[in-house]
């Protein structure tokens, strides 16, 4: 009787298989060649995407391409630009940093929620395809308490790189409400600051560089590992905050400059209505931001209020813009869905009234869409022309107290 035949792999015999592939001195099995094709096909896109060296863009360029998806903030934008740049130009060339060591260029973007902070670092991201972890610092507390540990951030932007580590490496990690991590007052309290002082020091280090070990969380690849280690030193931190009443701060320091030196800033005409232009480190360190976290936050810059018509920009410009998208929804279900001039100026003047910024416009239009939403997919109607009676008649209907309690 001939020998059994069996899967060199796993040693199954060819009963125990539906298939059973002869080679020259070998066979594999069905099984085996599935688990070797995923072997196989994971190894590929690791390659991908390590291997992908982005291309850098000059600053001007890379306005150009924010442009596309944020309204307005040309200050921010313009020094955003030249920050990623640098940085990025830093990391490409290592060798210029043994003569002289460039420091990093981590951002801190002072402005209202709501003005495009977090949206300005999601397009850098994806303009240089690199991971980003977007991360709410009032989550954070010191190791030991309740809460996240900094270095969860890390474990976040391990998962946005897929657990490549070279990639996080060189990923962007946005801490939001860094404010709200400032310390109260000038007189440190006597109990334990556990969401203040404590996790600016703890999140000093990861800003300036250092090596940290990373519990990975669930990672496919590593899942008997208990720690990865990650390399801080070439990701760009961007902090952002609203920093409420640091106006304050700014006009005090404006008028004592005033009182004291007639220097060329104070005879120059001061724009009241918004003072966040000539915010400097000195506010932010009066605020109750600690000078070392300022000082890993070399690029200070502010985002300006949105007014109406940025408001009205916001709604039908970016490339991605909310009419655009909701179109695009209706247009789905064979519906030519269109807004008039009036009913946009109505939008924008009720995110102005109920103070939403522009994360109001947003809950304004799922609020007037809503019914049309649930009505006309699978009906006769292939139009709907949302105009500024129909807006307010819809706005009338859905709950408006929730969207004005959002402000
Ligand atoms: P922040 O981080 O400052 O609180 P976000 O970036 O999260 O604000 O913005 C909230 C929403 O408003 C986002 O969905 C974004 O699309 C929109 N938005 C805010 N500012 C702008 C802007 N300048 N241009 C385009 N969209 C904006």
């Amino acid at each position: 009787m001939s020998e059994e035949l069996s899967c060199s792999f796993c040693g199954r015999a060819k009963p125990q298989t539906d298939l059973l592939i002869a080679g020259l001195d070998a066979h594999i099995c069905d099984r085996c060649i599935e688990q070797a094709h995923g072997i196989v096909s994971e190894e590929g896109t690791d390659e991908d995407q390590s291997s992908s060296s982005f291309e850098l863009k000059p600053p001007k360029e890379i306005k150009t391409f924010l442009d596309q998806f944020v309204i307005g903030q040309t200050d921010a934008k313009k020094v955003l630009s030249v920050a990623v740049y640098n940085h990025y130009k830093r990391i490409l060339n290592p060798k210029v940093e043994e003569e002289i060591e460039i420091q990093k260029s981590n951002l801190l973007l002072v402005g209202q929620t709501g003005t495009g902070k977090t949206l300005l670092a999601q397009t850098i991201a994806k303009m240089l395809q690199l991971p980003l972890a977007i991360v709410d610092a009032t989550i954070l507390t010191e190791a030991g308490y309740v809460g996240e540990d900094v270095e969860s951030i890390l474990t976040r932007l391990l998962q946005a790189a897929d657990y490549d580590v070279e990639n996080a490496q060189r990923g962007i990690v946005f801490i939001d409400e860094i404010d709200k991590i400032a310390r109260k007052g000038d007189n440190p309290s006597i109990t334990r600051d556990v969401s203040g002082e404590g996790v600016q020091q703890a999140l000093l280090k990861l800003l300036e560089g250092t090596v940290v070990n990373v519990p990975p969380k669930g990672g496919r690849k590593h899942p008997d590992q208990k720690f990865i280690e990650v390399d801080t030193s070439n990701i760009l931190f961007i902090a952002g905050g609203a920093f409420d009443g640091i106006e304050r701060e700014i006009n005090k320091r404006l008028n004592l400059q005033a009182i004291g030196y007639k220097t060329a800033s104070s005879t120059e005409e001061i724009d009241k209505d918004n003072l966040l232009q000539y915010i400097n480190p000195k506010d932010v360190k009066s605020f109750g931001l600690i000078p070392e976290i300022i000082g890993r936050l070399p690029v200070l810059t502010f985002m300006h209020p949105l007014d109406g018509k940025t408001l009205r920009s916001i709604l039908t410009e970016p490339k991605n813009a909310l009419t655009k998208q909701y179109e695009k929804l209706f247009e789905l279900d064979g519906i030519k869905l269109e807004f008039t001039a009036g009913a946009l100026d109505y939008i924008v003047e009720k995110a102005l009234e109920y103070n939403l910024g522009a994360r109001g416009l947003r809950s304004l239009c799922e609020a007037i869409l809503n019914h049309a939403m649930f009505e006309m997919p699978g009906g006769e109607l292939t139009e709907l022309k949302v105009t500024k009676t129909y807006a307010e008649q819809q706005l009338k209907k859905a709950n408006t107290s929730k969207l004005k309690a959002v402000s």
